[in-house]
């Protein structure tokens, strides 16, 4: 009788393994911003990784550590993974010190994505203040690209001063698309003849349907919360208003608990959540 053989099998890759990966290009944007455009190294993971728009990956730079970054790219073009990012940290300003053709770690995707599927057919009001509209621009390019799927869809963008809005370079080609780019600074300058006064006050000028319309919005909590008020003051339907929500993120894997925001683990219920569900964690502030 021939014996199989045993042994150790293989070990299974290891959940939070970085895949290699390396910068193509940097695109500046804003003071202390700039969007890096990442590919994998291994062509076919290239070949196989898919995102949805809201999903993010975490960058890993050796030694140094590693955090959860935002897809700012086409989803339509996965093999080109843009990160636009705000150097604040450790593992940030060691990105904005890489140069095109270093090497980084990097794994993903991870979190809820907008519901863009289950929109179709609404109206829609995004809101993005400052770097938050990083996460939205990839619902930005499912829209050009699906655009008769979609009624009518309004983008309202704040910044704090006119050198902070992120993309401008591209509102001409959305606005084509028919998308209403509405922009806003809290503070202005010589330079802008624009609307000043912070992102939820361009409220004041829609007028949503409210049975037909969903809003979604990245940005600081606070303004974020002066959205919810305005929407929901629009009767638009707790449901469908969805956040995209941000918590310091270790694992990304739903195991260490890091990001925990009541009953859900942001890094894998979120990040975006809708409304209804996280009302009562939202309206405690620094929840
Ligand atoms: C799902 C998700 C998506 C994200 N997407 C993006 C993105 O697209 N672009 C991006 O730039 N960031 C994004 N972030 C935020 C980013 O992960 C954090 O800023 C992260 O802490 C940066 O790591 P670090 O090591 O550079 O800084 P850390 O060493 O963690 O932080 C250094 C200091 O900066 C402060 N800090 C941290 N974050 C911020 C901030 N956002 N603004 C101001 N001060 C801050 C901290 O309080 C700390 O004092 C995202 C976070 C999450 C959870």
């Amino acid at each position: 009788m021939s014996m199989t053989a045993v042994g150790p099998v293989p070990p299974a890759p290891h959940p939070l393994q970085p895949h290699a990966a390396r910068l193509v290009t940097v695109t500046p944007e804003a003071p202390g911003i700039a969007t890096y455009v990442f590919e994998l190294a291994d062509p076919a993971l290239r070949a196989r990784y898919a995102f949805a728009p809201g999903q993010f990956n975490m960058l890993f730079l050796p030694g140094i550590g590693e955090c959860a970054i935002s897809l700012s790219s086409d989803a339509g073009e996965p093999g080109r993974l843009a990160h636009t990012v705000r150097a604040v940290g450790s593992v940030t300003r060691a990105i904005a010190r890489l140069r095109p053709g270093d090497a980084i770690g990097l794994r993903g995707p991870y979190g809820s994505p907008w519901p863009v599927d289950r929109l179709r057919g609404r109206d829609l009001i995004l809101v993005a203040g400052g770097i938050g509209l990083a996460p939205l621009r990839p619902v930005v390019y499912h829209l050009i690209r699906h655009r008769p799927a979609f009624g009518r869809v309004q983008l309202l963008i704040g910044a704090r001063v006119p050198a902070d809005l992120l993309f401008v370079s591209e509102y001409q080609a959305w606005r084509a698309a028919e998308i209403e780019v509405i922009e806003t600074v809290d503070r202005a300058d010589e330079t802008w003849t624009g609307r000043v006064g912070v992102v939820p006050v361009l409220f004041y000028q829609l007028r949503p349907d409210p049975r037909r319309t969903a809003v979604l919005t990245c940005g600081p909590e606070i303004m974020m919360r002066f959205v919810v008020y305005e929407a929901l003051a629009r009767r638009i339907p707790r449901d469908a208003i969805y956040l995209s929500l941000e918590r310091n993120m270790k694992c990304a894997v739903a195991v260490c608990g890091r990001c925990q925001y009541g009953p859900f683990f942001l890094c894998k219920d979120g990040p975006v959540l809708s409304y209804d569900r996280v009302e009562p964690f939202f309206s405690v502030e620094e929840y």
